[in-house]
């Protein structure tokens, strides 16, 4: 669906401009085109999503692991999200202690994990919702880790589902989830860049009342 729906809609678009482009006003257009650009941001974000996971499952794939600050990586995904979360009216609220250790991370990878759970907080959650994020130390043995927890107040996963969450192209069969745009892929992604990264990655779950999804990163 993620490939084949977007790419008609591109190409039905994109033939309707072209033939009808002289009884178009420019605010059709206009409409058309954001048609096109939405749909081809789609299949970008697939396209990323399965070079992730060739790379991945070919033992291809490499991080770049170095100091790096969380408060400063979490503000970046914030930024990228703030208007998703913004459109649907929600709250997000950050408890983040003032100062912590670096952690050993890829600052690109955690991004893309932090990112990944603010929008899937963000689209499983109705409008005017609450998502909240948070960070404490813990220690787990003799190693400092950072615990991080993306926490909403959404349409939660059904226990029949939680076993299934991190599996490939899994996505549940729930009204808000078929109408909004996903693959199934990102969870399973997020949970292998926890893990490479040396932390690991859980959830707590109450159907109809919302989801944390937490993960650890050394320091
Ligand atoms: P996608 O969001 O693209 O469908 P994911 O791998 O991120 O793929 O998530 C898989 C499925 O897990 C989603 O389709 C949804 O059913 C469920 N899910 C993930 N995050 C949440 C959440 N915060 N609240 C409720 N359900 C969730």
């Amino acid at each position: 669906h993620e490939l084949k729906n977007p790419l008609t809609a591109i190409q039905s678009y994109t033939h309707l401009l072209r033939n009808q482009m002289g009884n178009l006003t420019p605010a059709q257009q206009d409409e058309f085109l954001a048609v096109i650009f939405e749909g081809s941001k789609r299949i970008h974000h697939l396209a990323l999503e399965l070079d992730d996971i060739t790379q991945m499952e070919t033992g291809q794939f490499r991080l770049k692991v170095e100091p790096v600050s969380f408060q400063e990586i979490l503000l970046d995904s914030v930024k990228l999200m703030d208007s998703q979360i913004a459109e649907k009216k929600q709250t997000l609220q950050l408890n983040i202690p003032e100062e912590l250790p670096s952690l050993q991370a890829d600052a690109k990878r955690l991004n893309q994990i932090l990112t990944h759970l603010l929008s899937n907080a963000s689209k499983y959650t109705e409008e005017s919702g609450q998502i909240t994020v948070s960070a404490r130390l813990a220690k787990n043995g003799a190693a400092a880790m950072l615990c991080i927890a993306v926490k909403d107040s959404g349409i939660g996963i059904a226990v029949e589902d939680q076993a299934k969450i991190f599996s490939q192209f899994f996505r549940a069969d729930d009204k808000i989830v078929t109408k909004t745009h996903g693959t199934g892929l990102g969870l399973n992604i997020t949970k292998k860049l926890v893990e490479l990264q040396g932390g690991k990655i859980g959830f707590n779950s109450e159907y109809g009342k919302g989801s944390t999804f937490f993960f650890t990163i050394p320091i």
